[in-house]
C-alpha cells in the first residue's frame, strides 16, 4: 500500500474512532467489558492439560477453567516466533515488517505509533502493564505500569515503576500476580479497566519457584518420539540450528549454578533440592543419548515447575474476578508470546515455522458473549488479539492493523472468508540461536517455506496431514506440484497485502558482531 493511502486509511480510522467514542459514551461505562489479557512468556500448549497432550505432561487446573468456561483455540499462530516481536505484534496488532520491531537484538519498539491499550485508554478506560515488557523503550498508553527490565530474573527481581527502578524480594511469578492484584484492588471502580498482566516464566532458564522444587517427584517423563531426530529429509537449516538438549544445554539450564539474584536463604532450599541430584549426576555422567535423556528430564522438571506458577497465579486473578463479581463481564485471555518445543526434535526454544514453536497457547473466556467449553480450530493469531479487544470495547480499530477481530469466532459463528493462509516471517540472525531466517505460508494443512538468509536460500514443504511431526520435505516431490503452485500463489497475494518489503532490512537481522 503507498504511503498516501495508508495516511488516509489512518485519518479514517482515527474518525471513525471519534465518532465512535462519542456514541458510544451513552451506553455507560458499565456495559464495556474490564480486560484482562495474561501473557506468559515460551509457555507451550504441550504444558497445558487442557491441550490434552499425549504425554500428560502436568496439571494446570486454573488455565482449564479458562478452557472449561470459555474458548480453546487450538491453531492460534504468532507471525515471528521469538518473544519482542510478538509483544509488538499484540500490541500495535501489525507484522514485525510494520512495527518495526523485528527481533530482541537490536530492535528498540517504538512507543509513538498507535496500539491498543492507547486507544482503551483514549477512550475511557484505566489500563495498566504489569511484568515482561522486553520493548526496550518505556511502555506508553499504561496509567500505571510495572515492567521487569530486559529479560528480567526470577528471584528477587528488580522492576520498574513508572520509571523508577526498584527491587523486590520473592519469585517473579507471585510478584508480578501481587502487583496486579494491587492494582486491580486500588483501581478506578466507576470504569472499565485493561490489565495486561505478562509473566516472565516458564523464559529459559526455567527456574521455579521453591515451593515447586520436586514437584513431580522425580519423575521420568514420556519422551516425544523425535527426541533424537536425525535431521535427514530436510535442508540445512534444521541441522545447522544450535538449540539442542545435546548441544546447547549449559550450566545453567542444568541447574549446575544457581540463578541469578537468589539470596542465601533461599539458596539453601535451592542446594536442598538440586544439590544432591547433581551429586548423582557427577558420580556417574550419562553419555550419548542418555545425556540427552537426562537434561530432557531436568529441563521438564524446571520448566514444568515454572508453568505450575503461572497456573496458580492465573487463578489468583481469576480468584479476584469471582470475589468482585466482575467474571461475567470481563474478557480474560491467556496466550503465551509463542510456543516452545519441549524436546520435540530435540529442541528447546522457539523461532521455527514448525508446529511447536508457531502455535501458541490461547485461552479466551467472556462469559457474557463466549460459550463455555467451546474449541476453535481457525487459523488465528496474537496478531488478532488488538482488534479482537478493540471491537469487544466498542472501538474501531485503525484500518492499518493486519489482524482481525476474534469476536465472531469468540460468539461461536463461523466467519466464510476468515483466512485460509497464514503469513509467517522470522528474521534474528545468527545469534543467539543460528536459526536461519524464514518465512512462509501456513494453510490448515501445509507450510510453504523459503529460508532466505544465512546460505543458499531453498524452499521446503511440509503436509502436516501426512506428516504431523513435519519431518519431511515434499517441495521436490512432483506429486505436490499443483499444491505447489497454488500455495505460492497464496504466499505472493499475502505478501503483497501485508505490504513485506521484497528486500529484508539488513538491520532486521539483528546487531551484527
Ligand atoms: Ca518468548
Amino acid at each position: 500500500m503507498s504511503r498516501i493511502l495508508r495516511v488516509v486509511f489512518h485519518a479514517v480510522g482515527v474518525a471513525a474512532f471519534l465518532l465512535l467514542l462519542t456514541g458510544s459514551s451513552a451506553l455507560g461505562a458499565s456495559t464495556r467489558p474490564n480486560i484482562v489479557f495474561i501473557f506468559s512468556d515460551d509457555h507451550a500448549y504441550q504444558a497445558i492439560s487442557a491441550y490434552g497432550d499425549p504425554r500428560k505432561l502436568v496439571e494446570t487446573p486454573h488455565l482449564d477453567r479458562l478452557a472449561r468456561e470459555g474458548m480453546r483455540f487450538d491453531r492460534c499462530l504468532v507471525p515471528n516466533s521469538i518473544c519482542g516481536p510478538s509483544r509488538a505484534t499484540v500490541l500495535t496488532g501489525k507484522n514485525s515488517h510494520q512495527n518495526g520491531f523485528y527481533n530482541n537484538s537490536n530492535c528498540r519498539f517504538d512507543g509513538g505509533q498507535t496500539t491498543f491499550p492507547k486507544l482503551l485508554q483514549a477512550s475511557g478506560y484505566q489500563t495498566a502493564l504489569i511484568g515482561k515488557w522486553h520493548l526496550v523503550s518505556e511502555p506508553t498508553g499504561f496509567d500505571e505500569w510495572r515492567i521487569l527490565p530486559g529479560q528480567g530474573i526470577y528471584y528477587n527481581p528488580p522492576m520498574i515503576h513508572n520509571g523508577k527502578r526498584e527491587r523486590h524480594e520473592g519469585y517473579v511469578t507471585d510478584l508480578i500476580a501481587d502487583f496486579s492484584l494491587q492494582w486491580l484492588r486500588e483501581r478506578d471502580k466507576s470504569r472499565p479497566f485493561l490489565l495486561m498482566c505478562q509473566h516472565k516464566a516458564p523464559h529459559r532458564e526455567w527456574s521455579p519457584a521453591l515451593r515447586h522444587l520436586g514437584h513431580d517427584g522425580d519423575r521420568r517423563y514420556p519422551e516425544p518420539s523425535t527426541l533424537f531426530d536425525d535431521y535427514a529429509n530436510r535442508g540445512a537449516a534444521v541441522r545447522e540450528q544450535d538449540m539442542s538438549l545435546r548441544d546447547t544445554f549449559s550450566p545453567l539450564d542444568a541447574k549446575f549454578k544457581s540463578p541469578p539474584g537468589i539470596n542465601e536463604q533461599q539458596l539453601r532450599d535451592w542446594n536442598a533440592y538440586y544439590q544432591p541430584r547433581n551429586e548423582s549426576y557427577e558420580r556417574s555422567v550419562p553419555q550419548g543419548d542418555d545425556l540427552v535423556r537426562w537434561r530432557y528430564n531436568r529441563y521438564m522438571h524446571d520448566y514444568l515447575g515454572c508453568v505450575k506458577g503461572v497456573d496458580e497465579a492465573v487463578g489468583r486473578v481469576l480468584q479476584f474476578l469471582d470475589d468482585e463479581q466482575l467474571s461475567e463481564n470481563t474478557l480474560v485471555f491467556y496466550a503465551s508470546d509463542q510456543g516452545f518445543f519441549l524436546g520435540e526434535h530435540g529442541w528447546f526454544d522457539k523461532r521455527w515455522i514448525f508446529e511447536e514453536s508457531l502455535r501458541t497457547p490461547m485461552l479466551v473466556r467472556w462469559p457474557a458473549q463466549v460459550p463455555a467449553g467451546s474449541v476453535s480450530r481457525q487459523l488465528t493469531s496474537v496478531l488478532d488479539v488488538a482488534q479482537t479487544i478493540l471491537e469487544a470495547a466498542g472501538i474501531a480499530a485503525p484500518e492499518d492493523m493486519q489482524g482481525r477481530s476474534l469476536l465472531p469466532i469468540l460468539r461461536g459463528e463461523s466467519p466464510q472468508d476468515w483466512r485460509t493462509g497464514f503469513y509467517y516471517h522470522y528474521y534474528e540472525y545468527p545469534q543467539p540461536h543460528h536459526v536461519r531466517p524464514h518465512y512462509g505460508l501456513v494453510t490448515d494443512r501445509y507450510k510453504l517455506v523459503h529460508f532466505f538468509h544465512g546460505g543458499p536460500d531453498y524452499w521446503e514443504l511440509y503436509d502436516r496431514e501426512k506428516d504431523p511431526q513435519e519431518l519431511r520435505d515434499f517441495h521436490s516431490d512432483p506429486q505436490y506440484a499443483e499444491v505447489l503452485q497454488a500455495l505460492r500463489r497464496q504466499l505472493d497475494a499475502e505478501r503483497a497485502r501485508l505490504g513485506v518489503p521484497d528486500e529484508t532490512p539488513p538491520e532486521a537481522f539483528g546487531a551484527t558482531k
